[in-house]
């Protein structure tokens, strides 16, 4: 019995049945045993249910949790060949990016994303014509093939700082409608840059309205977390009256580690709230549990399918390939973005 891996899960869930841990403890055997034999790491998104979200040294399987962008730079300084990314297309993608030499896999390869899918390569093109010469910010959270047509990404941790920074008074901001209007909101404070926006919308986020601002009303002592995909309006309601914050998901971790408050309303995904339960147990988190769709196609079970067909001749099902020139060209975005830090 892996007792680490147990107590850390219910930390996360407020417990789980007997039967289901059942059937998971073998499994988390065989994917830890594996990673070891065929060198490989696996990469876990805070948006991962629970069960893929406990660090190896926690008795999980996942040797780093964060951001897409995060894991991707852990994945870069370690010497292992391969990446399982549990998370989304365009966050492997990222990963095989920034670490073109690895194999990158997923375990879902049909795991998509509304964001991303909301504009593509020719898309950014026909923006460049219509607005020549205004620059092109583009979120991390797209393909590769939209990312190559731009001249600078970012992640909502640094969006506000790159466009307040960015030479020029314009500045097209793709995909996500909802976080370029916060942004302009508080880019009002910074400087008088103009953002030009794509009509791009997270499925989850947008759906965060009169539910979060309820659950404030109904809680006045409980702080408010928000992302900044959630709409504009939201903020503005739910932080009309309570303590709290927009941001990015790390903003949102370390808001609530600094904060002496002891319940938080989040308005991020729900599994999110699973991570912060197990990062500060003594802390109370109150959500309307809105789920990616795509996120939870990645389970324990098709990331152990994932790392038994490395190296084998099933291997494709799962890898990331993109061209080599694709590659370098997604990549330049990228650079120009850490450069910029
Ligand atoms: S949470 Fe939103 S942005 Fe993230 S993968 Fe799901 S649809 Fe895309």
């Amino acid at each position: 019995m892996n007792k680490n891996f147990v107590s850390k899960l219910a930390s996360m869930t407020g417990g789980l049945s007997a039967g289901s841990m059942e059937h998971m403890l073998p499994v988390l055997e065989k994917i830890r045993s594996l990673k070891k034999e065929k060198n490989a790491v696996v990469l876990s998104h805070y948006y991962m249910p629970p069960e893929l979200q406990i660090l190896a040294s926690q008795g999980g399987i996942a040797d780093f949790v964060g951001d897409s962008l995060g894991l991707s730079i852990e994945a870069s300084k370690t010497k292992a060949d391969a990446i399982i990314f549990c998370g989304v297309e365009f966050m492997a993608e990222t990963a095989k990016i920034l670490n073109p030499q690895k194999k990158v896999l997923i375990p879902d390869p049909s795991a998509g994303c509304s964001l991303a899918s909301s504009i593509k390569a020719e898309d950014v093109k026909a923006l460049k014509a219509k607005y020549h010469g205004v620059p092109v910010m583009v979120y991390i959270n797209t393909y590769a093939e939209t990312k190559a047509e731009c001249d600078i990404c970012c992640t909502s941790r640094n969006a506000l700082n790159i466009a307040a920074s960015f030479p020029g008074k314009e500045l097209i901001f793709i995909p996500d409608k909802y976080m370029g209007m916060n942004l302009q909101k508080n880019l009002a404070n910074h400087s008088d840059k103009k953002l030009i926006l794509w009509n791009g919308a997270c499925e989850v986020h947008e759906q965060f309205s009169g539910n979060i601002s309820q659950l404030a009303t109904a809680n006045p002592t409980a702080e408010v977390l928000l992302h900044w995909e959630v709409p504009s309006r939201t903020v503005a309601s739910s932080l009309k009256n309570n303590k709290g914050m927009v941001g990015s998901t790390t903003d949102i971790i370390n808001y609530v580690g600094a904060s002496s408050g002891d319940t938080f309303i989040l308005g991020s995904e729900c599994d999110l709230g699973a991570a912060l339960m197990g990062l500060y147990p003594s802390k109370k988190f109150i959500t309307p549990c809105i789920v990616c769709p795509h996120m939870k196609k990645i389970t324990l079970y098709n990331t152990l399918k994932a790392l038994e067909a490395l190296h084998q001749e099933n291997e494709s099902l799962y890898r990331i390939n993109l061209e080599e020139q694709l590659l370098e060209r997604a990549y330049l975005p990228i650079r120009k973005m850490l450069d910029f830090a």
